[in-house]
């Protein structure tokens, strides 16, 4: 099967955004670059942890499925493309549905204390994009100012969205994001978290190379 390893890994980054809980049901979709207009994307309708290589979909930058597989593409296809074409670094792009960065998304609270050394050096700042319909022209828009100077951004009221210069890197963000959204938690339930002093903050993100 053309494309084998890359489609071997999609199906290994969505098993593990099943397992950890960061999608729910057919939740959730991962995309990867192969090419400049060349795409790999997982499928619509079916479980992340139950992925197998030939469900994966070839598509080019306009969205046009290459290779006719008996599957549909994500119906955020139009999400992803649009994160490839503003950041022409990405190879590797993660939609998903963490719950601690849901609830996040869900009151519009963006995740920008500079609490958090770690965060600083894998994300940077991670805003909350307007809301946009899922699935429609909506979501692309909503993140477009967002997605040129951030790798992970929370989507209003739906989830959280990663980029990468390699799909591991893109699904790692997520992890971290989440990771974040949770410590933000409980620091909140503490009182609120103390944050860095701005140059200390200005230095990690520097030191993580953050577009922000
Ligand atoms: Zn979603």
């Amino acid at each position: 099967m053309e494309y084998g390893s890359e489609r071997k890994l999609l199906c290994t980054l969505g098993s593990r955004l099943w397992q950890r809980g960061f999608v729910a049901a057919n939740d959730g979709n991962l995309s990867l670059r192969l090419a400049e207009n060349l795409f790999l994307i997982t499928p619509a309708g079916v479980s992340k942890g139950f992925m197998t290589p030939e469900m994966m979909l070839l598509v080019d930058e306009r969205g046009q499925v290459r290779e006719e597989n008996g599957y549909r593409p994500s119906s955020e296809l139009a999400l992803h493309l649009h994160c490839y074409r503003l950041r022409p670094d990405a190879r590797g792009v993660v939609h998903a549905h963490p719950p601690a960065a849901t609830a996040f998304a869900c009151a519009r609270i963006p995740l920008t204390a500079p609490i958090l050394g770690e965060t600083l050096l894998s994300l940077g700042e991670i805003p909350v994009a307007p809301y946009g319909r899922t699935g429609t022209d909506e979501l692309p828009r909503a993140i477009a100012p967002l997605v040129s100077r951030h790798n992970g951004i929370l989507l209003s009221n739906h989830g959280a969205l990663t980029l990468g210069d390699t799909p591991t890197a893109a699904y790692y963000r997520m992890e971290s994001l989440e990771h974040t959204a949770l410590i933000h938690l409980y620091a909140r339930s503490l009182g609120g978290g103390v944050p860095l002093p701005q140059e200390e903050a200005d230095a990690l993100r520097l030191l993580g190379g953050q577009p922000g």
